[in-house]
């Protein structure tokens, strides 16, 4: 029988995010289920989903890290509740199986119900936001259920501090082509969105989207060690396979400079460090 946590030291993070990037946790706690998390939920922790918004440091982290994988759907009377280890694929496939409408927009978005809920991700003018009933988070030891109208979300942002374990999301029955429809979503994707090791979005949108900014400034293709600024979308840094943080960082820091020197705009990152950069 599996354990409900599994204790590992000195694990290298770049397995556990989409960049491949980063160095080691001191200690790296994977979570299967409640019991394992109360367990595991105790002093100073962060805590990574897919990992799909990270960019670790290269000299990785030295505290405790908690990898939720808190796994199981379910259908309700509403629609379908997740636990905060479901990767949003999952759940987007486990809706349309079901005919149920109103994911259909996350299912190429690599992040975890976790992660989703919190940054409040969204694609193609819909945003977890629009669909949450609401949470249950680890609060004091005890899971509390958060109401939508209790959570101030803003753009790729909620104010949920706590760690979240589960959330319902409304979703309604239908008989549209469920499939279809994702099948279309994807190839929207695929259009615009450059392939390979990347957080998505870089940098928050401006008054103009930010890869506009970046654009303009003549930076799509510039290239620091493994990492390059995505020809195809400007707010997309790649690790071509080689990269480090540090280049990405160092892209990072060069694209902001050179947007605030042109247009007086000062981007600020989607992406989450985690660790130390200089
Ligand atoms: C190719 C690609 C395309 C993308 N497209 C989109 C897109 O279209 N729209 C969009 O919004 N995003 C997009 N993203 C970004 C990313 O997938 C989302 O932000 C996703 O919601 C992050 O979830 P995660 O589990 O990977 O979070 P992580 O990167 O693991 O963590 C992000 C933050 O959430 C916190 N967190 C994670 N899980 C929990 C939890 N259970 N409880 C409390 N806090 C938690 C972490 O501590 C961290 O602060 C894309 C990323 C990639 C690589």
């Amino acid at each position: 029988m599996r354990e409900n946590v599994s204790s590992l030291k000195n694990v290298p993070l770049s397995d556990f995010c989409t960049y491949h990037t980063g160095g080691k946790a001191r200690s790296l706690k994977i979570v299967y289920d409640i019991e394992g998390l109360l367990e595991t939920a105790q002093g100073e922790y962060v805590v990574i989903g897919c990992g799909s918004k990270l960019l670790i440091s290269d000299k990785g982290f030295d505290g405790k890290v908690i990898l939720m994988r808190l796994s199981g759907m379910k259908l309700t009377e509403s629609g379908v509740y997740a636990y905060s280890g479901v990767p949003l694929p999952a759940l987007s496939r486990y809706c349309e199986s079901n005919s149920l409408k109103g994911l259909e927009w996350a299912s190429g978005i690599p992040g975890s119900v976790g992660g989703a809920v919190k940054l409040n991700a969204g694609a193609f003018g819909k945003s977890v936001s629009d669909v949450l009933r609401y949470v249950d988070v680890l609060k004091n030891g005890k899971i509390e259920r958060l109401l939508r109208k209790d959570i101030t979300f803003g753009y790729r942002t909620s104010d949920i501090s706590d760690i979240i374990v589960g959330a319902e999301f409304e979703c309604e029955r239908t008989d549209e082509d469920m499939s279809a429809l994702r099948k279309r979503y994807f190839s929207l994707r695929r259009a615009t969105q450059p392939r390979g090791f990347s957080c998505g979005s870089v940098f928050k949108n401006a008054e103009k989207p930010a890869g506009w900014y970046i654009e303009q400034a003549g930076l799509k293709g510039l290239a620091q060690g493994g990492a390059i600024i995505s020809e195809k979308h400007a707010n997309f840094i790649i690790n071509t396979g080689f990269a480090s943080s540090q280049d990405i960082f160092t892209l990072i820091r060069a694209a902001k400079a050179e947007v605030k020197s042109k247009f007086d705009v000062s981007l600020t990152e989607e992406v989450i460090y985690l660790g130390e950069f200089y």
